[in-house]
């Protein structure tokens, strides 16, 4: 009886830990490193990385997600932010700031735009990278790609906003020796179009040096 129950204990003590394994091979499987706090998840409200401002329309607050990014500063110091994109883009969005920080693309800065009270002035005055906000064109009736989390601005102070000659922000300035800049035949724009997104520096109307988007399809 005794040996029987040793064996027992000892055939369950196997099983447990060959389940266990199992469970810690399926995580590691399942784990999404990308999106990381997904708004349709119940606990998204309390995330201190995915804000969303009250006045989005309720049918659209559950398509944004927030991922984590790392890049390279000015200083050449390794960091991360998040960024609140379109969920559908949140892998992707990851992918291509491994690269920029691949090819050694510096990035100033990455805060969460709610540090601005959603100002996007504010924001590119600051030098800010970001993705979503709920606001039109500049200067437009529009909205704006940002609203849908479809649009990524890459350190605005070295990659203005140009219409008419006039510069946005307004200690913005575009030099191709500038740290940071985004030029036309650079590996930054080849990135970003690979992955099939347009840049703002291609248009011809307006230039928006800082500016990428990528139209999804409904
Ligand atoms: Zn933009």
């Amino acid at each position: 009886m005794e040996i029987f129950s040793v064996v027992n204990r000892d055939f369950c003590l196997i099983l447990l830990i060959s389940f266990l394994i199992s469970c810690n091979e399926e995580i590691q499987q399942n784990a999404e490193p990308v999106t990381l706090n997904d708004s349709s998840h119940k606990d998204s409200a309390r995330s201190p990385e995915l804000k969303i401002p009250e006045y989005v329309p309720d049918s659209m607050k559950n398509t944004f997600a927030s991922v984590k990014v790392g890049y390279i500063d000015f200083e050449g110091v390794e960091k991360s932010g998040f960024l609140i994109v379109h969920k559908d883009l949140g892998k992707e969005v990851v992918e291509i700031f491994q690269l920029l920080k691949t090819i050694g693309f510096p990035i100033d800065k990455i805060n969460p735009m709610s540090d601005y009270g959603w100002d996007d002035d504010l924001s590119m005055e600051d030098n800010n990278t970001s993705a979503f906000n709920y606001r039109r064109i500049k200067n437009s009736k529009q909205i704006s790609n940002h609203a849908l989390g479809c649009a990524i601005d890459l350190n605005p102070v070295q990659n203005p906003f140009v219409k008419r000659g006039v510069f946005s922000p307004a200690n913005s300035y575009y030099e191709r020796d500038s740290l940071g800049v985004v030029l036309k035949e650079g590996k930054v724009v080849q990135i970003f179009k690979d992955y099939g997104w347009s840049w703002g520096g291609d248009w011809r109307s307006v230039q928006d040096y800082q500016h990428f988007e990528k139209r999804l399809k409904r």
